[in-house]
């Protein structure tokens, strides 16, 4: 089978409600670019009808293939399965719950088209609750910072990256990451361009609070040293701010004689003791954090299982 211009890559995660919706949108979309095209489905380990669903898609569009993971191994590791299958030239992903609407898809094409090897995007009129878009664009600054990449929107995963990019990221081995990030790091001519976004109009979130938290935690450490940095700088400073505190309460001990002696030892060691435990701990857990890493990394898990895949590429 010769190879399409185009991949579509798209992680499915109990999306029962979605599909049949998505099926209705993103294939004419795709067949009204007038080219070759693959869609690549990764179920994810959905428990739900997800997996019968696409396979009936699968048998009835020549286009369109399913891989199914053994278990769930989240939106990334799953977009990573789809890379490691994806045939096409230009390669896009895209949320399975039609937050990002396929219809803008033609857009990331043509700036492919004009040279662009990583098209980012940015919603516009995002829609999603108050919480997430605030703490979106406090994590969009930080991460940008710390992380040294121009990011404007972390969390639209409606991207296109060319062939050699995707080549890169499947070559490189850690055992978790964030694409658009991973992918910045290596693009020679990167856009971003705006999108339309929607509300997910059925099935959840699959990102609660946690998940969330997670997914900037792998972020952080794995694109920068900087947090394991701030914990020894900010464990200078601090132990610089107790040496000059407990100075000036001697100094105002000694020569004004405020406190009597019993009370400012009580009061010197409690200044003492909260910042240390709150550094420690503050400390312990970044050090963890990237030793998780560590350990992950060694133990060279593969990152995902294949159960089976249906569909255009099974024999390739
Ligand atoms: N997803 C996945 N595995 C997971 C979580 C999510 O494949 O463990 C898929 C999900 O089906 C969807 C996309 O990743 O296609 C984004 O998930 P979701 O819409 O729940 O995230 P949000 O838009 O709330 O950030
Ligand atoms: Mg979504």
């Amino acid at each position: 089978m010769s190879s399409p211009e185009i991949s579509v890559v798209i992680p499915v995660y109990n999306e029962e409600e979605s599909l049949p919706y998505l099926f209705g949108e993103l294939y004419p979309v795709m067949s009204g670019l007038g080219r070759s095209f693959e869609i690549i489905f990764v179920n994810d380990g959905s428990r739900d009808r997800s997996l019968e669903l696409l396979k009936d898609f699968c048998a009835s569009h020549e286009e369109a293939a399913v891989i199914d993971l053994g278990a769930n191994f989240g939106q990334h590791m799953a977009i990573m399965a789809g890379f490691d299958y994806a045939h096409g030239g230009k390669i896009i992903t895209l949320d399975a719950d039609l937050q990002n609407p396929p219809a803008e898809i033609p857009k990331l094409v043509a700036a492919m088209d004009e040279g662009h090897d990583v098209v980012g995007t940015y919603r516009v009129g995002r829609r999603d609750p108050i919480f997430r878009k605030v703490a979106s664009r406090c994590v969009n600054k930080i991460t940008n910072k710390i992380a040294k990449l121009h990011i404007s929107d972390y969390g639209c995963m409606l991207r296109g990256y060319d062939r050699r990019i995707v080549d890169i990221i499947n070559a490189s081995r850690e055992s978790t990451t964030f694409i658009p990030a991973l992918a910045q790091k290596f693009a020679h001519n990167p856009v971003e361009i705006p999108v339309a976004h929607r509300e997910r109009a059925r099935g959840e979130s699959k990102y609660g609070l946690f998940q969330l938290v997670r997914l900037n935690f792998d972020l952080m450490t794995s694109f920068s040293l900087v947090p394991l940095q701030l914990v020894t700088m900010a464990g200078m400073f601090f132990s610089l701010a107790s040496v000059l505190l407990l100075a000036y309460m001697f100094v105002r001990r000694m020569f004004l004689g405020i406190e009597d002696w019993q009370t400012f030892i009580g009061q010197a060691f409690e200044a003492f003791e909260f910042m240390l435990a709150s550094l420690t701990l503050f400390s312990l857990g970044i050090i963890g954090e990237y030793i998780g890493r560590i350990y992950r990394e060694v133990s060279r898990r593969p990152r995902y299982s294949v159960r089976e895949i249906y569909g255009r590429g099974k024999n390739e």
